[in-house]
């Protein structure tokens, strides 16, 4: 990964979290960092770099250089508080790794949070689960995926013919959930994962990639975990595919239908590489969409 071209030492934000409120459901958006990538040929595989650096410059993200950022949300629904996806934990670029520090910081501690919500196997999603020695950091908490997921990623066949990235992939999942297995619960697309919260099926970024639907006192907000990375490419240009997207045919199209469900009902959402407090709505805009970002409120 390219290194960060400034001299001058990083500045460290005051630690902090968002809050906000669907229905009787409060959720916390609690940052773990970021890491800004060197556009390269080959990122959106159906683009050229020229286009992808057009489209950054018009999101304001000038010199083809992409900031990701890694944003989980905690989702307390009375009877249960639920960590969805955990960044990088101790296993990840040194501008990543502050989710717990800034639980802390809401008040959220480890101890506290009864269930791990993973959305899909990615390290920036996973890493966090665990700490260098295998502890598991959330040690109150089962630790849930949507069965889809779970069964690729303990497929052998699928291992042995994995290579490059997906290779290394199977091999830090196997990292993560090996000291987790008797913690570990799968559900179905569909299912109730707690009062007001669903799990749906949006394969394609991976084979069992799922978003979540938040829905309280007439209130609903969709958690897209990666049914986009950045908005400024993938919400705009909805046919572009990010060369993480483990099947692009099949990203594209849940891409469509989950954007365009959020845009056309005028739905909340949230999304993990959303720039933070990475929530807010989408409007339909030509091909695309546009991000329109939640403002900051000191109540929520
Ligand atoms: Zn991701």
């Amino acid at each position: 990964m390219p290194a960060e071209t400034d001299s001058r030492s990083p500045v460290r934000q005051i630690p902090t979290a968002y809050r906000y409120a669907v229905g009787d459901i409060l959720v916390t958006a609690a940052n773990d960092g970021h890491r800004v990538n060197a556009v390269q040929e080959g990122f959106v595989r159906n683009a050229s770099l020229a286009e992808v650096v057009t489209a950054l410059d018009a999101g304001g993200l000038p010199g083809g250089r992409l900031p990701i950022t890694f944003t989980p949300i905690v989702i307390e629904t009375g009877s249960r508080r639920i960590l969805v996806d955990t960044g990088f934990g101790d296993s990840g670029p040194a501008t990543a790794g502050f989710l717990r520090s800034n639980l802390a910081a809401a008040g959220i501690t480890p101890e506290t949070i009864d269930m791990v919500f993973v959305t899909h196997c990615h390290g920036d999603h996973i890493n966090g689960l665990i700490d260098a020695e295998g502890r598991p950091l959330y040690p109150a908490a089962e630790v849930v995926l949507a069965e889809p997921e779970r069964a690729f990623w303990t497929d052998r066949t699928e291992a042995a013919r994995a290579s490059g990235g997906v290779a290394d992939n199977f091999a830090n999942v196997a990292r993560v959930f090996g000291p987790l297995q008797d913690r570990l619960r799968t559900v179905q697309w569909n299912a109730e994962i707690a009062p007001g919260v669903r799990a749906i099926d949006a394969r394609g970024h991976t084979p069992g990639h799922t978003a979540l639907i938040l829905e309280s006192a007439g209130e609903k907000l969709v958690f897209i975990a990666d049914v986009t990375n950045h908005p400024a490419l993938f919400a705009r240009h909805p046919h572009w595919s990010v060369a993480f997207d483990m099947d692009a045919r099949q990203s594209v199209a849940t891409r469509r239908r989950i954007l365009g469900m959020i845009a056309d009902e005028g739905l909340r959402m949230a999304g993990y590489h959303y720039p933070f407090p990475a929530t807010g709505r989408l409007a339909r805009d030509g091909e695309g969409f546009r991000f329109l970002p939640a403002q900051f409120a000191m109540l929520a």
